[in-house]
């Protein structure tokens, strides 16, 4: 039977979410969880010792995070969970102050695929990285109110309800004050807040918007959680916890537990903190090193290793039922999901369809297959990327959620913690 819902697990999802604007964020905070759990952060640039115990290395908005259980050797296999922490948003040009007709305005690029019309009329902060003349860098998270994409009145507009278009250029600028554009405003005020001297010290930033109403409960029982960045926070947050868990208990000498969070899925991976880089292979790598393994020892490890990449997926849509398959009908509320494609983009086969199902059932976990309709492409995530890039064996999973890429997404409140379930069960197999 299955363990009954431990709501703290999402109590503490909301608010990691709540914490997490931008994936630099995203990462400190599960940095954060890590350090709790007794977790050591390593530098790269620094020599590996190779002990047993928990190590993580940041780079970016990418982590990676493995726990070297006692007894473990240098070609003991890696269990990987893999996600990323990176969701579809608005972020600030290189020279962001603009405006006219009497609104000051914030000039912003479209990164990845947001459904536009969710980040209308929604009040938004900013939050990203700023990059310090003397080095390092600092974080800044702006959590109330600033700017706003208005909506064109509908008397400016009657055909609007027939089917919205927006220019990507034209109606995606945000408001967020009135009169002239001041040159260098916004950084002043981004110094101010991040507690720096002045906006001198900023030499480079990476900046984004964010709605600011928190995560929250819907429903009489509480059965739904409306949030941000769900794709996929959710999943970054389930595999530290599983991560913690496995760490606190042990784990097995058998198999090393890994969590791979990485950047830049929603734009193709292609980054050295994405998973088409080489940061989790030369992390792997290193630490097989560091034990004093050998490159025949590596190679070992990897062929014995198993990744669950973990993304989310789409629910049944109550009202676009036609959309999905009409025999696989995932459910919000019915545990994870096997996410298929037999064309690859999942990385999904029958062998590791056997892995996930043994963690489901280990974990008493119900779980849900998903393939999309033939005639409607279904998306991809790091599941293929690490598959092939890393040569490790792989299996595509997730939450089932509605409103993929809205600024504010949509799950059943049990789903992440039957998630993070799951992913336990996978990080330590019973013997
Ligand atoms: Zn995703």
């Amino acid at each position: 039977m299955t363990a009954p819902f431990d709501r703290r697990h999402t109590d503490d999802l909301m608010a990691f979410l709540a914490q997490s604007p931008s994936p630099y964020h995203a990462v400190a905070n599960a940095a954060a969880r890590l350090a709790d759990a007794g977790f050591t952060r390593l530098a790269e640039t620094d020599a590996w010792d190779g002990g047993p115990g928990g190590r993580y290395v940041v780079r970016g908005g990418a982590l990676i995070a493995w726990y070297v259980p006692e007894g473990a050797g240098p070609a003991t296999p890696f269990r990987v969970v893999g996600a990323h922490t990176d969701s579809p948003n608005l972020r600030l040009k290189p020279t962001p102050e603009t405006g006219r007709h009497g609104w000051k305005q914030l000039a912003v690029e479209l990164y990845g695929g947001p459904l536009l019309n969710s980040w209308l009329d929604r009040d938004l902060g900013v939050s990203g990285r700023l990059a310090l003349r003397g080095g390092g860098t600092a974080l800044v998270h702006v959590d109330r109110p600033l700017l706003r994409v208005p909506q064109l009145a509908i008397h400016l507009d009657r055909s609007v309800n027939d089917g919205l278009t927006l220019n990507r250029q034209e109606h995606t600028m945000p408001v967020w004050g009135l009169g002239a554009p001041r040159e260098h405003e916004l950084l002043d005020f981004l110094a101010e807040e991040a507690g720096l001297g002045s906006a001198g010290e900023i030499a480079g930033w990476d900046l984004m918007a964010h709605s600011v109403e928190p995560p929250a409960y819907l429903g009489k029982d509480r059965e739904l959680l409306a949030a941000p960045r769900l794709d996929n926070l959710l999943s970054v947050h389930a595999a530290t916890a599983a991560l913690a868990d496995t760490a606190r208990r042990g784990g097995t000498p058998h198999h090393i537990p890994v969590v791979a969070a990485f950047d830049h899925e929603e734009n193709g991976s292609e980054s050295d903190t994405g998973a088409g880089g080489p940061l989790l292979r030369v992390a792997l790598e290193r630490d097989v090193y560091a034990r004093g393994g050998t490159a025949e020892d590596r190679a070992r490890a990897v062929a014995g290793s198993f990744c669950l990449s973990s993304d989310t997926g789409h629910a049944v849509h109550p009202n676009y039922g036609e959309r999905h398959d009409p025999d696989h009908r995932p459910v919000a509320g019915g545990g994870p999901l096997l996410k298929v494609n037999v064309n690859q983009r999942y990385a999904t086969d029958g062998v590791g369809r056997a892995v996930f199902t043994a963690a489901c059932e280990q974990a008493d976990v119900p779980w849900q297959p998903f393939v999309s309709r033939n005639d409607i492409p279904c998306g991809t995530t790091i599941g293929p990327i690490t598959s092939a890039r890393h040569g490790i064996a792989t299996v595509d999973v997730g939450a089932p959620i509605l409103s993929m890429h809205s600024a504010r997404e949509l799950c059943a409140a049990v789903d992440p913690y039957l998630l993070a379930n799951a992913m336990a069960a996978f990080l330590r197999p019973a013997e």
